[in-house]
């Protein structure tokens, strides 16, 4: 008997675009293909059989050395702000969509791989990926997923067996990456710099089906990735998540997270935390994640401006008043975040002073942001704090707003361990992990991601994880890696 072949469900909606979305572009084959992790529950979710990806045809095809039937693989144009500054042409350099699969619930997700080989948009770079970043995103990613984060997903990740070159020799390898769309604001640019309208139609037609079908029009469009922005950039804030590297490229238009390149949950609360090494100022330091949505969004309202009307003037006015309405969303989704985190159901005056506090105690004493949070529920938040009656101050006021909805603990510790983790991918973790997969141990990668896939439950075996780091396993900085 002949083994299966991979069997998708694909039905290529973007590559029935216009030509000059995408460059067609097959994977370039690597010399030898090892599965180092395969997400069984996400190939499930998508109708994939997990033994059949990891059957050697199926290996084969998650490194690009085979092409599934119906596979259309392709690189997407995009543009983008780097560091505010314009880019008119990125694209996928290292990345190719092989089609889109639909799943048995008809949901509809893109199937990328990343570290493929060269493309039309490869510029100077080898269009590959070193194992450490491919593995740093499988992890991350799979923990926003599963402390509820809207993301890209990691199907599989395998090594090729080819170095690739970059400081030093590292291995390489290929993530599977697996998300509701692709389509960044920098698609959007990419078009309106070249003030192609028709392009801009078609490309906000096809993202309003994918993501806002309820959403009528251009404005429409742009009200709901508002909204949906708002609400990621809420959750991210509320895990303590540092994206890194908010691009207008890596701003993605349906409102879930993309690129894990230097992003990192901050252990020791401060909100001018920065970890990218390529990140001199600040510019996506935590505390300015929501101004930089803002700012992203504007640019998103920019290309869209000949959609929503042909008189300039009425179109920069609507526009910018949608724009203008993200600050009022966005505070709202980071009180129901922070409310939730303190196990309160009710909306009321003051609550947002009630967080500031904690938070500006938190920082002055740099105390751990998932530890204090995770420990509201057994009191063990105190000894987080260096002077421990700032917390107790709080700790009054907070049971004194919980007691007006007529809560208090032990009754609420169930909702407070559902909206505070226990885990998160602590850096040095990470990093740890990291480290000894490119040794060949590939154990606390595996370890880590078994844990993460369950933040939420304290168990005995995962809560060395939880502990922050040691002042001599502190990270602080991560890098792009590309
Ligand atoms: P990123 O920093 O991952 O958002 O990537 C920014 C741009 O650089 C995108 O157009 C990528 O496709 C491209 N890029 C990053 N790394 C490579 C690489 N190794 N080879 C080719 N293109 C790359
Ligand atoms: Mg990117």
């Amino acid at each position: 008997m002949t083994a299966p072949t991979p069997a998708f469900a694909f039905d290529n909606s973007y590559a029935r675009l216009p030509d000059h979305f995408f460059a067609r572009q097959a994977p370039v084959a690597v010399p030898d293909p090892a599965l180092v992790r395969l997400n069984e529950g996400l190939a499930r979710r998508l109708g994939l059989d997990p033994a059949v990806l990891g059957s050697p045809e199926g290996v084969a095809m998650l490194a690009g050395n085979a092409v599934p039937d119906g596979a259309e693989p392709l690189a997407q144009a995009y543009a983008g702000h780097q560091f505010g500054g314009f880019v008119p042409q990125l694209g996928d350099g290292r990345a190719l969509l092989l089609g889109e699969v639909v799943a048995p619930d008809g949901a509809r997700f893109d199937l990328q791989l990343k570290g493929s080989g060269r493309t039309p948009f490869s510029r100077g770079g080898d269009g590959r990926a070193a194992l450490g970043p491919v593995l740093r995103e499988y992890v991350v990613s799979e923990a926003m997923a599963a402390l509820g984060v809207p993301t890209t997903r990691a199907l599989a990740a395998v090594t090729t067996g080819a170095p690739v070159y970059r400081e030093t020799a590292l291995p390489g390898a290929v993530l599977t990456r697996v998300a509701s769309s692709h389509i960044r604001v920098g698609t959007f640019q990419y078009f309106a710099v070249r003030r192609d309208v028709a392009a801009l139609q078609a490309l906000a037609d096809h993202t309003g089906a994918r993501h806002y079908p309820q959403a009528e029009g251009a404005l429409d469009l742009l009200r709901a990735a508002c909204a949906a922005q708002a609400r990621l950039v809420a959750q991210w804030m509320g895990l303590g998540f540092i994206h890194g590297v908010m691009n207008t490229d890596n701003a993605h238009v349906g409102g879930i997270t993309i690129d894990y390149g230097p992003c990192a949950f901050m252990d020791g609360y401060h909100p001018d935390t920065v970890f990218s090494s390529i990140d001199q100022f600040g510019r996506y330091a935590y505390a300015n994640q929501p101004q930089i949505t803002v700012w992203n969004m504007g640019q998103f309202a920019s290309t869209l401006l000949p959609l929503i009307d042909s008189d300039v003037n009425a179109a920069i006015e609507a526009a910018t008043e949608v724009v203008h309405g993200f600050a009022e969303s966005y505070q709202a989704e980071w009180l129901a975040v922070f409310r939730a985190k303190l196990g309160l159901t009710e909306a009321r005056e003051g609550d947002a002073e009630l967080i500031e506090t904690l938070l500006a105690r938190m920082a002055a004493q740099r105390a751990d942001f998932t530890r204090v949070f995770r420990g509201l529920v057994d009191g063990s938040a105190r000894a987080e704090f260096a002077e421990p009656e700032a917390y107790d101050a709080f700790a009054r006021d907070w049971a004194a707003r919980l007691a007006q909805e007529g809560r208090s603990l032990p009754g609420i510790a169930a909702d407070l361990r559902a909206a505070n983790p226990a885990l998160i991918p602590r850096n040095h973790r990470v990093e740890e992990a990291i480290a000894a997969a490119v040794a060949g141990d590939f154990a606390p990668f595996h370890r880590l991601c078994d844990a993460l896939a369950r933040p939420y439950d304290d168990r005995p075996e995962t809560c060395t994880l939880a502990l922050p780091p040691r002042p001599e396993e502190r990270v602080t900085a991560t890098f792009c890696g590309t």
